[in-house]
């Protein structure tokens, strides 16, 4: 076999999203995972593609640019849905902040509302909020799937990267000789490479078939300070969406606890009450199941994207975003190997800023 220009390790979303913007570039590309497509954190979260949730800073320059080129992509059955998010408060002081953080999110449309107009069925302890019109949703593992099948990559799954060098990845299927490296593994992400990336675990609940409840992707306006905190403790923030299917799912939680991949009873109880709260109708419809998955996590809340050495290029620790962030990761890692103008400024997310 001819040695790829290009060796994605990891076939999540952002892998995925990684071999699709450099085959358009022109450039032959291998992908391998150890499982299957979307096996990793991509197949144990949710699909949202958010520009309301970003402070201001560099990942909300991504995050914009992002969704810009998930409304391009045009990938047909993904369920990609451009149905809008709408962040609720329950207090003048908590629309206060929320209505000032909106005006410094520079590139975020929004609007303040009155929610029930927006969502029928909240609860009455709801009392303001504001529209988010750019946010989406969409079906992470179809997703990855369609950015492989589109960047017509060789892809080999069930293949356990052992170790890197220049010009070669060992692997439990022998050697790929290859020119550039790219580190896609997700939170395992460090484990060949000395990154500081790290599980903050999250668990959600699937309701049966309720349509009509809940219309849009709904959240408290709690959840930014939830996912900004750098605190290992549990971070509880309701978040509420349905999927095409017409299940709801029922986020969010955080916590780093490493790998510990027990099923929590007290934090699942708690994901429940807080979303009854939002919508009291949820009472009485079924929870048919829960996940759980591991956001890699980094020490600053920004991805790593960019080289440590001139073969070896990483694209990971997108923690709670990185389905919204794969095109932009995708397209910027395409720029910095081939030497194109990059969509966004790429120094904030140099993985050199770990050391080298
Ligand atoms: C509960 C929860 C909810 C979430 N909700 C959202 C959301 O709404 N919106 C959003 O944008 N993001 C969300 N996320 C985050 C999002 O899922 C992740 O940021 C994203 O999936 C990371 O993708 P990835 O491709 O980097 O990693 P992964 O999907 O984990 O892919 C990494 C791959 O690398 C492979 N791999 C690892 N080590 C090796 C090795 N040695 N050899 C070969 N292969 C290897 C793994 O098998 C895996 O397939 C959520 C996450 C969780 C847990």
């Amino acid at each position: 076999m001819d040695a790829p220009d290009v060796t994605v390790l990891g076939a999540g979303i952002v892998g995925a999203a990684c071999a699709y913007y450099l085959a358009r570039e022109g450039l032959s590309v291998t992908v391998v995972d150890r499982g299957g497509i979307a096996g990793g954190t991509t197949g144990a979260g949710e699909g949202n593609i958010l520009v309301s949730d970003k402070e201001p800073g560099p990942e909300l320059s991504l995050a914009v640019r992002s969704n810009r080129l998930w409304r391009e992509l045009d990938f047909p059955d993904v369920e990609l849905e451009a149905k809008g998010g709408l962040v609720v408060t329950t207090s003048p002081a908590e629309q206060e902040a929320l209505d000032a953080l909106a005006a410094t999110q520079t590139g975020v449309e929004s609007q303040a509302v009155a929610p029930h107009d927006v969502e029928p069925h909240l609860g009455p302890g709801v009392t303001g909020g504001r529209f988010y019109p750019q946010d989406m949703q969409v079906q992470p593992m179809l997703a990855a799937a369609a950015f492989l099948r589109a960047s017509k990559a060789s892809v080999r799954l069930g293949t356990t990267v052992t170790g890197l060098a220049r010009g070669r990845v060992e692997t439990t299927d022998g050697v790929i000789s290859t020119g550039v490296v790219i580190n896609a593994m997700g939170v395992w992400a460090g484990e060949l490479t000395g990154l500081p990336v790290m599980p903050r675990r999250g668990f959600i609940l699937v309701t049966s078939k309720v349509p009509g409840l809940v219309r849009h992707k709904v959240y408290a306006a709690s959840y930014v300070a939830a996912v900004g905190s750098s605190e290992a403790d549990l971070q509880m923030s309701p978040v509420v969406e349905s999927t095409q299917a017409g299940s709801v799912l029922i986020g969010s939680s955080r916590e780093r606890v490493g790998f510990d991949s027990t099923m929590s009873l007290p934090v699942l109880r708690q994901l429940a009450a807080s979303a009854v709260e939002l919508f009291p109708a949820l009472a009485n419809v079924q929870v048919i199941r829960a996940y759980k998955g591991f956001r890699p996590y980094m020490p600053d809340h920004l991805p790593a994207i960019g080289a440590t050495e001139p073969w070896l290029y990483h694209a990971c620790g997108h923690e709670g975003a990185g389905v919204g962030l794969a095109p932009v990761t995708g397209s910027l890692l395409a720029s910095l190997i081939t030497g194109s103008a990059p969509i966004v400024d790429p120094a904030p997310f140099s993985p050199l800023r770990f050391g080298a």
